[in-house]
């Protein structure tokens, strides 16, 4: 018998054997037994998440010869055909491959005739996005007037890609990443039916190396299964993945807290014996720092997920907060200048060095009374007086501190407060603000000197519109989500942060509270210096501190980022009429039979934004 890879093997055959996705198949679900079927479904969402295989099942459903169902059978002649790949009325075609126009119309020429098998001829375009602007023509036409028998299931990792009118005409689904929890539920249950032994820690190493892709799980299962001969254990799994294992970080931090840099690298040194890929060693160690940091502030909020969660906890009784946040900028900065180190290795001892040179000498060791939840709990119920509650010498640290955990919502523990503490807080704040000064401080400072102009420029042709846009300056006491627009582009942003908040809606501002709601689909580039980029730009602009959050949600209006994509269709329309119009077109055309081509036109008309 041959090998089948376990990707293709455990393809899901119907809607039950899915591995997550519930928010979206309860509804295709309910649609198919309420007889309640949309023309144009668009599956969106990251490689490997289960978009084309929730439309193949989709299609099962459609043309399954005991009617249309939500439970196709899986025996008749038009699922089994459907699962081989080989049924006449599911038309499937990889846009990336086929993005010419002659191509779209080639395979929508036959639209209107009825389907030879089935009940519905299904379209399944993977990787829409990759259509060019004439193919989307061809397609819109269909999809303005799809014939009854027609079905048009569309995937795509990058729906920002898709123009708004195609977008208006389909009903979109948003796939989620999957749980590491449900990935490894999912596989257990594959290596129990194949009936290969495992170690579980091994199943949470596959689960997380996916990122929440159910197809790279499976791959590196498969991998795995090849690598182990045998059982898959934990050790081999981390020699495969070139990870290690969790104790090294416990036993890394240690040292930092003991200031024993010989035993530090004697660490590394017996690590690399392992050959472990050292800048996934320095994430493990950012990871580690986030979930101490996070237990400081909420003991209930780490999970022991990954067997190690007492460490976690001592480690947060020994290290100070301010400390911590300091561990964590170095690491982090370490990993973005990664790619310049000599080599990984190097690039991770000197991130580990450069935490002892600079950790304020005898401040790590603080006694753990300072996390009692009675210090804690204050803070937590009223964040917005923390502030003003903390004595000034402290307010260099804490200033920091919030500059790089930015998050709002997680409040800070208090500093030590006796007399020698504060003396060493002071030199830890001095310190603390020399390694701002070199890594992101300067930058900083010149993005937004950059982006001065710009933000003037941009607003100056919106007031002239008199669009929905205004160069007004906007108050927070007054600011609601319909003046959302004018203030994006007033923000100043640049980048990959601008294209992130151009992407999210303003929701609720209370006080100085403000929130933003991501769009779903944009979460993988949001990080915590995003966050950190988007809060300065608002405190900047409303000249106060503001306690910004950034939650992900559904997006039901109208982004800054669609209302580009909108005023640009509108501009190349207007193109396109006035050179239609255009007498000497006109006479060209005439004399010499000729055809306008619309999307060679462009626009020469000042952008509106
Ligand atoms: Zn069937």
């Amino acid at each position: 018998m041959t090998y089948q890879v376990l990707a293709r093997k455990w393809r899901p055959r119907n809607f039950r054997e899915m591995a997550g996705q519930g928010h979206v198949l309860k509804t295709l679900i309910n649609s198919l037994d309420n007889d309640r079927l949309h023309h144009a479904y668009l599956f969106t969402g990251t490689r490997g998440v289960g978009k084309t295989t929730i439309a193949r099942i989709l299609a099962r459903c459609l043309n399954c010869e005991k009617g249309v169902t939500s439970e196709p059978c899986g025996e008749c002649s038009a699922c089994t055909e459907i699962d081989q790949g080989r049924f006449i009325d599911l038309i499937e075609v990889d846009a990336a491959s086929r993005t010419k126009v002659e191509d779209t119309r080639e395979l929508l020429d036959n639209v209107q005739y009825s389907p030879t098998r089935g009940r519905f001829k299904v379209y399944l375009i993977d990787e829409v996005h990759m259509l060019s602007g004439h193919s989307f023509n061809a397609l819109l036409k269909t999809l303005e007037e799809p014939p009854p028998h027609v079905k048009f299931l569309l995937a795509t990792t990058d729906p920002q890609k898709l123009p708004i009118t195609v977008l208006s005409r389909c009903l979109q689904f948003n796939l989620k990443n999957i749980s590491p929890e449900r990935l490894v539920e999912h596989i257990k249950h594959i290596l129990d039916e194949e009936k290969v032994p495992y170690e579980e820690p091994a199943l949470w190493q596959l689960g997380r190396a996916a990122q929440g892709s159910v197809r790279d799980c499976l791959t590196l299962l498969d991998q795995a299964i090849g690598y182990c001969e045998g059982e898959i254990t934990d050790t081999a799994v981390r020699a495969f993945l070139g990870t290690i294992d969790q104790s090294v970080i416990h036993e890394l931090v240690d040292t930092l807290i003991a200031n024993d840099a010989a035993a530090m690298l004697k660490i590394i040194d017996a690590a690399a014996d392992h050959a472990p890929d050292f800048s996934s060693v320095l994430a493990d160690l950012l990871s580690y720092l986030h979930r101490v940091a996070i237990a400081q502030v909420l003991p209930d909020g780490i999970d022991n997920s990954q067997g190690d969660r007492q460490r976690v906890l001592d480690h947060a009784g020994t290290i100070a907060a301010e400390t911590l946040q300091l561990y964590y900028q170095i690491a982090l900065k370490s990993r973005e200048d990664l790619p310049f180190a000599i080599d990984a290795r190097a690039g991770l001892e000197m991130a580990l060095l450069r935490m002892l040179a600079f950790a304020p000498a005898g401040v790590p060791i603080v006694p753990q009374a300072h996390l009692s939840a009675d210090e804690v709990a204050p803070d937590m119920q009223d964040p917005e007086d923390k502030v003003k509650k903390k004595p000034p010498v402290n307010e260099a640290i804490t200033g920091h501190s919030r500059l790089i955990s930015s998050r709002a919502d997680v409040p800070l523990p208090k500093p030590a407060k006796t007399p020698a503490a504060k003396d060493e807080a002071q030199s830890a704040a001095i310190q603390t603000s020399a390694v701002r000064a070199n890594s992101s401080t300067a930058a900083e400072v010149k993005t937004l000197a950059e982006n001065a102009p710009q933000e003037k420029d941009s607003a100056q042709p919106l007031a002239e519109k008199g669009d929905v846009l205004s160069k007004d300056r906007l108050s927070l006491q007054t600011l609601s989500s319909d003046q959302w627009i004018s203030l994006f582009f007033q923000l100043g942003l640049d980048g990959i942060t601008r294209s992130i908040t151009a992407n999210c809606l303003l929701g609720e501002v209370k006080g100085r509270h403000i929130t933003l709601i991501l769009d779903e689909s944009q979460t993988s580039v949001f990080n915590e210096e995003q966050q950190r980029r988007i809060k300065s730009a608002f405190d900047k602009y409303f000249q106060e501190e503001l306690q910004l959050e950034i939650k992900t949600g559904k997006i039901d209006a109208e982004t800054p980022s669609a209302w580009r994509e909108r005023m640009e269709q509108e501009r190349l329309q207007a193109a396109i009429i006035e050179f239609e119009n255009d007498e000497m077109v006109k006479e060209i055309l005439e004399r010499f039979s000729g055809v306008i081509q619309p999307d060679t036109i462009e626009p020469t008309s000042p952008k509106q934004y």
